[in-house]
């Protein structure tokens, strides 16, 4: 599954990957992991129930259903035992929750969870094949940013690898972040923040929807901080880049949507790493949607195969 802050899209697919059926259903995230996860069961069980009893869509896999893993994708930092989430800026009652136990009692099967932004990472490597150096950076309400080596997820000692959200943007006004500190990328240069300084403003955007319709239309005040967002996202993956020297920096999320913004990032990372580093580079998007939820396929399939009712079988 993957969860947002206002919905949870559910995906269910078969070992190979093969998506069998999807659903998504309107859900705060501010309601905790419990009364998320509770309806999430709900819907899966329905799903589950229609392929037994010969739905429209699983009619021709006459080996499904059986529930086999879990992932949860979420919009924030998870742990490295990929169990819980780790300080989010906002989700609610969520940090530290064991969310692999509460998956694995309200599923009955081996869940585990994990940082949408990584999930992006996996499934664009499974749909593209790209080189496997690759930067993902997801600009939506808040900003993630997943890290791929050779192909395989780098998540670092703590699982936080590639969490650029709590740079601190030097000359930045001085916003109070989640964190307790000031001025980080977050509550600079992220959705959420591009709506508060529009609020500040006058301007009238609740939803992402409203600022991409702002900016669309040309709304001088909107466009401007959108392309504020794309110099200081720019500014804090120059040094990402030149430390790291990918060769695919691919960006997903609404606000990458917007040209100005992609225009703003690409001359900002150009014109501050060497030529010799942004040789090889390519800067592209894509529409994460998908790949978030290949990436939460191929992960629950490795955790079926690693502790589910499979990994007898192949031991
Ligand atoms: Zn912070």
């Amino acid at each position: 599954m993957d969860l947002r802050h206002d919905a949870a899209r559910i995906v269910v697919a078969d070992l190979s990957g093969d998506v069998l059926t999807t659903s998504e259903i309107a859900i705060s995230i501010d309601r905790g992991p419990l009364a998320v996860l509770t309806a999430v069961a709900a819907v899966v069980s329905e799903l589950l129930a229609a392929g037994e009893n010969g739905g429209p869509e699983l009619t021709e896999r006459r080996e499904y259903p059986r529930l086999h893993a879990v992932c949860v994708g979420v919009p924030g930092p998870v742990g490295p035992a990929l169990d819980q989430v780790i300080a989010p800026a906002r989700m609610p009652g969520w940090n530290a929750v064991d969310v692999a136990s509460l998956g694995q009692e309200l599923f009955g099967v081996p869940t585990l969870v994990e940082n949408d932004a990584n999930l992006v990472a996996v499934g664009d490597h499974l749909c593209r094949s790209g080189s496997g150096h690759t930067v993902v950076v997801t600009v939506d309400t808040g900003i993630g940013c997943g890290v791929l080596v050779e192909g395989r997820l780098y998540r670092g000692a703590s699982g936080m690898a590639g969490d650029v959200s709590h740079t601190i943007v030097a000359g930045a006004p001085e916003v109070p972040c989640s964190c307790g500190r000031t001025a980080c990328l977050d509550v600079i240069a992220s959705g959420s923040a591009l709506l508060r300084a529009l609020g500040a403003a006058g301007g009238d955007a609740t939803t992402m929807d409203d600022l991409i319709r702002m900016v669309h239309d040309g709304h001088p005040l909107a466009t401007g901080l959108v392309r504020e967002a794309g110099e200081r996202i720019g500014g804090v993956l120059s040094t990402v880049i030149s430390f790291f020297n990918p060769t695919e920096l691919v960006l997903a999320g609404p606000v990458s949507t917007l040209p100005t913004f992609m225009a703003a990032l690409r001359s900002t990372v150009y014109a501050s790493c060497l030529p010799a580093t942004t040789a090889s580079l390519t800067i592209t998007r894509i529409d994460g949607a998908e790949a978030t939820l290949a990436g939460a396929v191929r992960l629950a399939a490795d955790k079926a195969f690693i502790s589910g009712p499979l990994a007898a079988r192949v031991r």
